[in-house]
């Protein structure tokens, strides 16, 4: 049976961007509700050391999510469980959140805080051997890889700050890149070229991961400019190629950039009315920790204006509550089978 709850503010993902919005949206006293499928950090989670976090020169990346977890929940919001399947408008224009257990939450403004999903390279072998030496986290699978042989692919500040993080473990860690230079930070990049156990092979794309029951075995490599074919022998690789931004549960169209990332204007507002956007998910250039919080910030005072602006078109003193609105009867039709 379908269960609907009704909120000012549905605030999707609860990575340092969602748990920021619900920290502001619990200290505006708005009655938000902080969805996630999953445990509360988002990438954080994922990350050994954050040490670009202006005021703490470092700390545990999961340390950081339990202090923005326990933050937030201070402020009276706390992550809930939820698998949210699809983000839909109703026909008066409120939000609906469809869960896979059949729950839905709705509201009149959503702040979308959903971040992104490590990309595929899409090559042969990774499907069949990922979780048997093929690996999206380092920080995750590193310590299983002692004293061997891997590979880091991609140029961006993950996979060059990541395939330094491996180094730790493996004694060895190729980082194999398409181009001649990587985008990573000069800061990143310098470490790794420091380090010892670290090898580049530019211009170079993998095309094949092989194996056999043990897992990961070699990679088969290509040289873009000469097209000369070699294999690596490696018993992991670490895919970090860039995100997708995880937008698939909008129903409708709403505007976003080359990548899938959302547009928004300066107050984090996206081109559908009531629906911000804070974070990984945002077009933008640069995706910290430091701009996804503030990101959502200004998304939540944003939607604050907005409840305010709708509640006073409405004719009503409560925030997201138009007078004319009758919740229970534009229910019924419109629940999920
Ligand atoms: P990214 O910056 O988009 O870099 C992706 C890398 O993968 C690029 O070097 C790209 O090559 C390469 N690539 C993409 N598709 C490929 C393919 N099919 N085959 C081979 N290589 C491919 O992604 P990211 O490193 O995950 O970072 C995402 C965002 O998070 C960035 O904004 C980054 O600055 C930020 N971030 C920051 C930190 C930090 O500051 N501590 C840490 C992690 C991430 P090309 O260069 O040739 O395009």
């Amino acid at each position: 049976m379908t269960e609907i709850k009704d909120h000012e503010l549905l605030i999707v993902g609860a990575g340092p961007a969602g748990l920021c919005a619900a920290l502001y949206a619990g200290r505006s006293e708005l009655d938000a509700v902080l969805l996630e499928r999953g445990a509360p950090g988002g990438q954080l989670l994922l990350t050994e050391l954050v040490d670009d976090y202006p005021g703490l020169e470092e700390v545990g990346g999961m340390e950081m999510a339990r202090l923005m977890s326990e933050h937030a929940a201070r402020f009276g919001v706390e992550a809930t469980y939820a698998d949210v399947e699809a983000l839909e408008r109703d026909e008066e224009g409120r939000f609906r959140a469809r869960c896979a257990d059949g729950t839905v939450y709705r509201a009149p403004a959503v702040v979308l805080t959903a971040g992104g999903t490590p990309r595929r390279l899409g090559i042969p072998g990774e499907e069949e051997f990922r979780g048997r030496g093929v690996s999206y986290c380092a920080i995750c699978d590193g310590a299983f890889f002692r004293g061997q042989t891997i590979a880091v692919v991609g140029g961006g500040d993950s996979a060059v700050e990541e395939g330094e993080f491996l180094t730790r473990y493996a004694e060895k860690v190729h980082v194999i890149h398409r181009r001649d230079e990587f985008r990573a930070q000069a800061v990143v990049q310098e470490r790794l070229f420091r380090n010892p156990k670290a090898e580049v092979t530019w211009n170079t794309v993998v095309e094949e991961i092989r194996g056999d029951a043990s897992g990961v075995t070699s990679l088969a490599l290509r040289d873009v400019h000469t097209d000369e074919r070699s294999e690596l022998d490696v018993t992991g690789v670490f895919i970090f190629i860039g995100f997708d931004p995880n937008t698939g549960i909008l129903t409708e169209h709403v505007e976003h950039d080359a990548g899938g990332y959302l547009l928004t204007d300066r107050d984090m507002r996206t081109s559908i009315p009531g629906l911000f956007a804070a974070g990984d998910v945002r077009s933008q250039l640069v995706r910290q920790i430091t701009t996804a919080v503030g990101d959502a910030t200004t998304a939540v005072f944003a939607a604050e204006k907005y409840l305010v602006d709708l509640a006073e078109k409405a004719g009503s003193d409560e925030p997201g509550q138009p007078a004319d609105s009758a919740p229970e009867e534009a229910t019924a039709g419109a629940a999920p089978a």
